[in-house]
């Protein structure tokens, strides 16, 4: 299919983004849209813009992705990524990656030099480093926020208190300030793609990964739909979210009402908190979330929305 509008949709993380975080969260999402609208308004194909978009925020420590990501029980940063193209269903994810500063960019090498989908840790960097790709210290994502966030997620730990990132109905906690990053996109070749690149939960036991760089559950796209989640990872996994979304879509539910009824499900069944932005061939789309505030904005030819309030 040829001539679509092309129209591109990102998202910076669900959460309770505080009141003096979200100007920089404004900025990040604009800035993203504007680097994934250069390629996809061109002309270019929804897989790379949804990749560049993706490397904006990571780059940007605002997010929980890239720079400035939460922090592991460890001190360190531990990323998940996986980028897909909805019209040839090839995909490509890493895990628990610590020393590429774009995990975005290691899963578009995975997606495209390799026969595997999923590499991870020490495998997924020196794949990427015969590759290429210049292997950094993991110290350059470290953020002094986030190095004081650890500190006092552990004291309340420490205390008995339960680390907000496993009771994450207390919004008013400061562990859920900001979070994953992820883009979709329709190109105008009609061709689909979605990415979520993350550095997961604070505090998080080194070697967990969640939802967001799994098939199906934080992102997937294919020739009907693309999706990308954010919140808390384990319900979103259980629940095959970002799958059960495109499904719905299949069988004619708008992006609106699906994304809607995952988050809902989610909520009902497990108790689940989060948000999710969806897409469909024809570009309409949909955004939900049943947390505080989510960091979202949309992009076409004509106009752009966002959807932070201050
Ligand atoms: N979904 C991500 C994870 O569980 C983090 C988040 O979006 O809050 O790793």
């Amino acid at each position: 299919m040829a001539d679509q509008h092309p129209i591109l949709l990102v998202h910076g993380g669900a959460w309770n983004i505080p009141d003096d975080m979200v100007e920089a969260h404004r900025t990040g999402i604009r800035n993203a849209l504007a680097a994934g609208w250069k390629v996809l308004g061109a002309g270019g194909s929804a897989l790379d813009a949804v990749e560049e978009a993706v490397v904006v925020m990571e780059d940007d420590d605002t997010f929980d992705a890239g720079l400035g990501s939460f922090l592991t029980r460890d001190g360190t940063v531990q990323m998940d990524a996986m980028v897909m193209d909805g019209a040839t269903l090839r995909a490509g994810g890493v895990g628990c990656v610590e020393r590429v500063k774009n995990a975005i960019r290691a899963a578009r090498l995975v997606l495209e030099k390799s026969p595997h989908v999923y590499f991870v840790a020490d495998g997924a960097e020196k794949f990427v480093e015969e590759l290429g790709m210049k292997l950094i210290d993991n110290a350059e994502l470290v953020v002094p926020r986030e190095m004081e966030r650890l500190k006092r997620v552990q004291a309340l730990a420490a205390k008995g208190i339960p680390d907000p990132t496993f009771a994450p109905a207390e919004f008013g906690a400061d562990a859920n300030s900001h979070d994953t990053v992820g883009a979709v996109a329709l190109d105008a070749h009609g061709r689909l793609a979605a990415a979520t690149s993350t550095g997961g939960t604070v505090n998080k036991t080194p070697g967990r990964v969640g939802d967001s760089s799994l098939i199906g559950c934080g992102v997937y796209a294919d020739d009907s739909a693309a999706a990308s989640c954010t919140g808390w990872g384990e319900p979103i996994m259980k629940l095959v979210l970002a799958k059960a979304a495109a499904d719905k879509v299949v069988r004619g539910q708008s992006p609106q009402q699906a994304a809607k009824q995952c988050i809902d499900m989610m909520k009902s069944k497990l108790n689940g908190h989060g948000g999710m932005i969806l897409m469909d061939r024809q570009g309409k789309i949909g955004i939900a979330y049943n947390t505080p505030r989510m960091a979202w904005g949309w992009r076409t030819a004509e106009s752009e929305e966002f959807g932070l309030e201050r």
